[in-house]
């Protein structure tokens, strides 16, 4: 039996076995029980294989539209794909290293990023970016190949505590919390959201480990003590016997599970209904969404149908026929569909295997408008998927009035050759901050906004959203954050518009709470972070939580924010325990 001592910042006491998580970048790194590593490898080959398989098609459509010459840029994407270097390696890491498959990829490609590094020639500098995709894309065939976190849980029989580096949001948003019954983690640095994440989850947490997600194996026994700070590694019996005796006395509640998938509507304790959608990028999330019980999609991000390929690759039925699919499975409920959020080097086929080039260059509704001839055809697409169900039509990356009157010029001579008055709702990405800061004059010009937090928080705090060296300035509650949404709320307001927040701050358990109490009521989220975005509406009483905005937001730094809404919690949990010891 081992005692380490940390932060206790979530009270009460946890018993199971350990799960244990890191996460760099966004790639989550997990190690895998022996008897697994078969069928993890065997995962593996399976992506690869789906991959080769899309980017020959790629290079066969190509080759039929634009010649061979076009088409043999994908090649080199090919031959990285069966590279020794680069598949072999990482199904050697998930051997030797005995972790999941897509870590493995993660760690191959940075591994080749290296040896670009030391390398003069501009020519195989710029294969670093070819790596970058073929990597992306093994990466995301793992998805559905059933190796992302949630399935550690199925190698673990019992409750389990999660050890890990650290614990974001997205991370929670994937793991299931009716069977992770408390965590313990190194990182202090993110003490706070990392306490109000666990008091929205209501378990057990303990802080401040510094190297537990290293020492501690898969499946060793724990007991979490969220009271005293303590993580006990291999109890002795009667240790363990003391802990389970006191788990008992403070039971989590947890409202039952969502029966049926059926779309729930919910409310806030006191009455106050909130709207709960989902994020989608692929289709074959739709089944996923049945399951959370989502009221729509509140946003479909039309730029991953391109799977690899350039923009004017994709046909209009092609377009047409993705469209149709997603309104027709989600009927009667709405789907928003996102104009394609690409710059410029994704719309053709020279373009799309070049470096990425800037977020801020032609991007967005700048480039549907730069290129009227491409936004049109998806126009179209969309106005003729629109007779299938309801359907919202939103612009990316909108700065300025001008920008949507001619966007919706173009929307209605989309609709005029069709020979329809669509009458489709038409909305707009409040992302860059020169729209948040004029939403007022843009919110007679739209029915709708949704607010893009991931970009307004990169664009408004100067952070390159991707780039770790800077992370700790990516600050959702940063006072200039929370003066933007209260503008954008109030604007959509006085316009009688509806107004959602389609960013990662919607998935975030530990911020919904204030999000509410800025008068915000509609959320769209990743379909992972939905059921626990629904646990912790029901638990919310809306009015102590506008009085709870209507005080962070005279607070001067994030860092206030963050502890004033960590006691805030910590004060209503101490409420609820002395009601229910009454
Ligand atoms: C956003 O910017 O918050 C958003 C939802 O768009 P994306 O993440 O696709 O840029
Ligand atoms: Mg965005």
């Amino acid at each position: 039996m081992e005692r380490l001592n940390g932060i206790g910042v979530s009270p009460g006491v946890a018993v199971g076995r350990a799960i244990v998580l890191t996460q760099r970048s966004d790639v989550v790194r997990f190690p895998i029980p022996p008897e697994r590593v078969a069928r993890e490898v065997a995962a593996l080959e399976a992506a690869r294989d789906r991959s080769r398989e899309q980017l020959q098609d790629i290079r066969t459509r190509i080759a039929s539209a634009r010649g061979h010459e076009l088409a043999s840029l994908f090649d080199a994407q090919i031959l990285i794909l069966d590279d020794p270097l680069f598949f072999d390696r990482a199904a050697d890491l998930v051997r030797t290293e005995r972790v999941n498959a897509a870590w493995a990829v993660h760690r191959a490609y940075e591994e080749l990023c290296e040896v670009f590094a030391t390398v003069e020639d501009a020519y195989l500098r710029e294969r670093e970016s070819d790596v970058a995709d073929v990597a992306g894309r093994v990466r995301l065939n793992l998805r559905h190949q059933g190796t992302d976190p949630g399935d550690l849980l199925r190698d673990v029989d019992g409750p389990c505590l999660l050890v890990a580096d650290e614990l974001t949001a997205s991370l929670a948003a994937q793991l299931d919390w009716n069977r992770i019954q408390g965590f313990a983690t190194d990182a202090g640095s993110r003490t706070y959201h990392t306490a109000i994440l666990a008091r929205s989850l209501k378990v057990p947490a303990v802080v401040g480990l510094h190297d537990a997600s290293t020492r501690i194996t898969a499946g060793t026994p724990l007991v979490i003590d969220g009271t005293t700070g303590e993580l006990i590694v291999d109890p002795t019996p009667d240790a363990l016997a003391g802990a389970q005796e006191r788990a008992t006395r403070r039971p989590r509640v947890r409202p039952a599970p969502l029966a049926g998938g059926a779309p729930a509507t919910v409310a806030t304790a006191d009455g106050v209904p909130i709207r709960l959608e989902v994020n989608i990028e692929l289709l074959e999330d739709l089944p996923a969404i049945a399951a959370c019980g989502a009221e729509g999609v509140g946003l479909y991000r039309s730029e991953f149908m391109l799977g690899g390929l350039p923009l004017e690759e994709i046909a209009e039925d092609r377009q047409f026929e993705v469209y149709r699919a997603l309104v027709t499975h989600m009927a009667p409920r709405p789907v928003t569909i996102r104009t394609f959020d690409l710059d410029e080097r994704q719309v053709s086929a020279r373009g799309a295997t070049g470096r990425r080039s800037s977020r801020r260059g032609l991007r967005g509704v700048r480039l549907g408008l730069a290129r009227p001839d491409l936004l049109r055809t998806q126009l179209r697409a969309l106005v003729r998927a629109a007779a299938f169900g309801p359907l919202r039509v939103m612009f990316p990356f909108v700065t300025a009035v001008e920008e949507v009157r001619q966007a919706r010029a173009l929307m209605r001579e989309a609709a005029a050759s069709l020979g329809v008055d669509a009458g489709i709702p038409v909305g707009i990405m409040i992302e860059v901050p020169a729209a948040a800061v004029a939403a007022d004059l843009l919110a007679p010009e739209v029915d709708f906004f949704t607010i893009g937090t991931n970009d307004l928080i990169q664009y408004t705090l100067a952070v390159d959203r991707t780039d770790d060296r800077v992370s700790e300035y990516y600050e959702p509650l940063h006072p200039a954050m929370l003066r933007l949404l209260r503008l954008v709320r109030r604007a959509a307001a006085r316009q009688g518009i509806p107004v959602s927040v389609c960013g990662e701050m919607a998935s975030d358990p530990a911020l919904l709470g204030l999000l509410v109490g800025l008068g915000l009521t509609s959320f769209s989220m990743t379909p992972a972070a939905l059921p626990m975005a629904r646990e912790v509406v029901l638990d919310l009483h809306a009015g102590d939580a506008r009085r709870l905005a209507r005080e962070v937001l005279r607070l001067s730094t994030a860092a206030d924010v963050e502890h004033h809404l960590f006691d805030a919690l910590a004060a209503a949990g101490s409420r609820r325990d002395g009601e229910r010891r009454r």
